[in-house]
């Protein structure tokens, strides 16, 4: 079977990509989400995956990443991902753009690196991002890095997943990620 390094942008969707996608993968998981602010809910976010799945996180990000929320400043978000988004952060579908595209490459360089057969994202389960533009964006950086994209559309059975994940009990986050998306709610 082959193997997938699977983006998990959160623990709803990660279950729910995980039923579409088991049973065709071996599926490895990989947490890169600058986006998501502020540090409290990346660390809510964060603590529901790593219970649901065992997560690949990318050693020098993470910790950067984690060491800073604990200081209740997530650098990373200031110096690389909020440094990218701001001159477009009032252009929704602009920003979303290369918000998918910074963390698809993260996952699809680590797919080289760990010489994994393909590599994809939890985001093409929801039916609240831009999926036209999560494929697209997955096919250009494949390209680009030399590396396979799987495209999926789990759309479908995004509600029915969502509200069996529930039942668990475990936090299910409010809005997409960012602050902006925050404010827009
Ligand atoms: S709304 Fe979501 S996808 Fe768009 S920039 Fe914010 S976190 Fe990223």
């Amino acid at each position: 079977m082959k193997t997938v390094l699977l983006h998990t942008c959160c623990g709803p969707c990660g279950f729910s990509a995980t039923k579409f996608l088991n049973g065709e993968f071996n599926i490895k998981y990989y947490w890169h989400n600058p986006n998501i602010q502020p540090p409290e809910e990346y660390e809510k976010r964060l603590n529901v995956a790593q219970k649901l799945f065992s997560l690949i996180v990318d050693p020098v990000r993470d910790t950067v990443s984690r060491c800073d929320i604990s200081n209740g400043v997530d650098d990373y978000n200031e110096k690389e991902w909020l440094l990218k988004i701001k001159d477009i952060a009032k252009q929704k579908d602009k920003r979303c753009a290369e918000c998918y595209r910074l963390r698809l490459m993260m996952t699809a360089q680590k797919s080289k690196e760990l010489r994994i057969d393909f590599f994809s994202t939890t985001l093409l389960i929801s039916p609240y991002q831009q999926h036209d533009i999560l494929k697209k964006t997955g096919e250009d950086i494949a390209r680009q890095v030399g590396v396979n994209f799987y495209y999926y559309d789990g759309r479908p059975n995004f509600y029915k997943n969502l509200n069996e994940f529930k039942k668990s009990g475990l936090y299910t986050q409010k809005y997409c990620g960012c602050m902006f998306s925050k404010n827009e709610k």
